[in-house]
This record gives C-alpha cells, structure tokens and sequence, in this order.
C-alpha cells in the first residue's frame, strides 16, 4: 500500500501559514496590503500587547461582496489576478491568495465588511473553521480583528519574542506602509495609546518627520528625476546626517516596499566620497516602472524582487543621488563623476 496521503486542507494551510505568517508584523502587513488594494484612505491599526493579544485593523476601502466573504478565505482565492499574464503587470500589493487563508488557519478572526451599496457581512474563523456568519449592517469598508494568534500553533508561539521586539517590528511595517503611501491617512494605538499617525496628505516629507523627527526632515533633499524607463523621487539626507546602519534606506518600487542590494549599492555610488567609511544615508526613494519590468513573484513575503534591466535601473539611480548632492554643490566641482 502507498505511503503518500494528501494532507487535510486545514494542515496545508497552517503549513503555507508558516512562510506567510512568521509574527504580529506580517499579519500586520498583509492587513495594510489588503487596505491598501481595496483604494482605501484612511486606515486603522489597534494592537493589544504588541498584536499577540488582539490586532484589529480598519479602513474605509471598496469592501468584500457578499458574495466572496468565505471565498475570501480560501487559499489561493484572489480577486486581484485571473490568469498568468496579470501576474506581468500586478500593479496591487497582493496577488496570492494566501494571506487571509493563512492567518485565519493560525488565529480566532472575525471579519467585518460591506461595500457599502448593500447590508454587509460578519464571518467569524476559528483556526481556518467558519464558527459564524451574520448580517452586519456598515458603512463601507472593512474591519479584521485577528485575536490570540498562534493559538493552535505552540511551536510558533514558542519563538515569538518580547512584546517590545514584536511591537518594534509592528512599528516598522507601519512606518514602511506609511512612507509608500503618504496619501493614505495612518493611525496606530497601542493598548488605547496612539503611537502613530500620518496625515495622508500627499505630502512625503511630512510622513518622513512623522517618523524620523523634525531635525531629520529638515536635513533632507528633494530628488525628483524622470528617465525613460523610471520615475524616481523622494529624499535623501545631507551626508553630514548619515548613520551608522543601513535601516534607514527605504526602497518603493511601485507603492511596494522592498528590499535590493543592487539599489543600495547605486545609493552608495551616488553619494560617492561624501559617505564616510561605516556611515550609511537616510534615504526615501520611490521608484515607478512599468509593471512589466519588475518581477515581484520571487518570494512569499514579496519584498524580494527582480528587475529586468538591472543595469539601466542602477545607473538611473545612481546618477539621480548624484545630480541632487552636487546641485547642493556637496560634492567638490572637482569630484569626479565615474
Ligand atoms: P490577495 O491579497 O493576494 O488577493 P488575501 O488572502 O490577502 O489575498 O485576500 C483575499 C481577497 O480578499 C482579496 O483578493 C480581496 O478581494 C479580499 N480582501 C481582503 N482584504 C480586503 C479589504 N481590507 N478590503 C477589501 N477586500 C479585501
Ligand atoms: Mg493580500
């Protein structure tokens, strides 16, 4: 008799959970996501105890038609791609499928929403298992509360850390959220305290100070430089605000935040001399391509992505920082340009 069985969808989707859903943060990321591709404006976040206890977020998005609520939650179920050529030109955050099914396998969450046009719905998910389903009369929008997450999964729960490690992580992916999307409103409390806010204005620089402070938004420069492939903007630092890590550059690729060696290091180049040894700029740099050029389907956490013309990109990059610091007349006349 064979040895191979197929797994109960239950199990499958609390291992998928695993890659999707490490700590409060991700469920926090993939919630913001949700909202964000759903057109929302303005979005709340509540954390009880860092997000371990209760983590509820709020927008004022498109909502889920009645319809799809328990579709929503099945893996793979998405309302964002169709076929395989939609997955060259994503211009959502999502397009997985995986995340609602992901987190609900591994929580107790309770689902509000409406699209405003008709009464909305109320779907409560225990462990990936629908316990009820209601009516729910609201105004556009949607409401996730996610409670006591890992509560079926010792072995996840065990490597969680501190409530301050796990709200430092929490803040960070707020904080990255609110820099890729300044015109989006942002508001976080922790247990009842308001911890962040961004005014969702547009306005990037203030979202910068929001988060760095006002001595640091001060020292910034604007970069604004359009190629024939890439629209890059934001701001970088005078190099005499640098720092001594890395974590404060921030890349966007299309409203999504993302991690690339290949970007850093044109950052680098670009700021030339002008960094000294072990120093690292503060830096915001959004960056709009064609979809197409950007393949954002390398890793379940999508912040790893691959770029088709890598070279192009980099140059573009590197010779914008340059042309902003020199304009400031930061570099020498002299400092040769490579
Ligand atoms: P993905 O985002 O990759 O499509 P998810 O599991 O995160 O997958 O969500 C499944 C679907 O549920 C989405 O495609 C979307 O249609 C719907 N959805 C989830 N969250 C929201 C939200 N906050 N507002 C509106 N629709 C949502
Ligand atoms: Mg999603």
């Amino acid at each position: 008799m064979g040895k191979i069985v197929q797994l109960p969808d239950e199990l499958s989707n609390k291992i998928a959970a695993g890659e999707v859903v490490e700590r409060p943060a991700s469920v926090v990321k993939e919630l913001l996501e949700n909202s964000v591709d759903a057109n929302s404006q303005w979005i709340k976040i509540e954390l009880e105890e860092a997000g371990l206890r209760s983590i509820k977020i709020i927008d004022d998005g498109d909502g889920i038609d009645p319809d799809d609520c328990e579709t929503a939650f099945f893996r793979h179920a998405t309302s964002k791609i169709e076929d395989e050529f939609d997955l060259f030109r994503v211009k959502t955050l999502g397009f997985r499928g995986e995340a609602l099914a992901s987190i609900s396998s591994v929580s107790q969450l309770t689902l509000r929403t409406s699209t405003g046009d008709q009464s909305g719905n109320e779907l409560v998910v225990h462990g990936g298992d629908i316990k009820d389903k209601q009516k729910h009369t609201k105004r556009k929008g949607t409401e996730i509360i996610v409670e006591n997450l890992f509560y079926n999964t010792p072995a996840r729960l065990k490597y969680l850390k501190t409530i301050h490690t796990e709200l430092g992580h929490v803040t960070d992916t707020i904080n990255k959220m609110a820099l890729s999307h300044p015109d989006i409103r942002f508001e976080c409390y922790h247990n009842g305290k308001r911890i962040f806010f961004s005014p969702g204005n547009g306005n990037l620089l203030q979202v910068i100070q929001q988060i760095y402070g006002k001595k640091i938004a001060q020292n910034m420069l604007q970069l604004e430089d359009d190629s024939l492939d890439y629209k890059v903007s934001g701001y970088i630092c005078k190099p005499e605000v640098t720092r001594s890590n890395r974590n404060f550059i921030s890349l966007i690729v299309n409203g999504r935040f993302i991690k690339n060696p290949v970007i850093n290091k044109a950052i680098f180049d670009g700021y030339h001399t002008f960094l000294p040894i072990g120093r690292y700029p503060i830096v915001i740099l959004q960056i709009e391509m064609d979809p197409y050029l950007v393949d954002v389907n390398v890793h379940p956490a999508k912040t790893e992505v691959r770029f088709s013309k890598e070279k192009e990109l980099f140059d573009v990059v590197k010779q914008s920082i340059y042309d902003v610091l020199h304009k400031q007349r930061l570099i020498p006349s002299g400092a040769k340009k490579e």
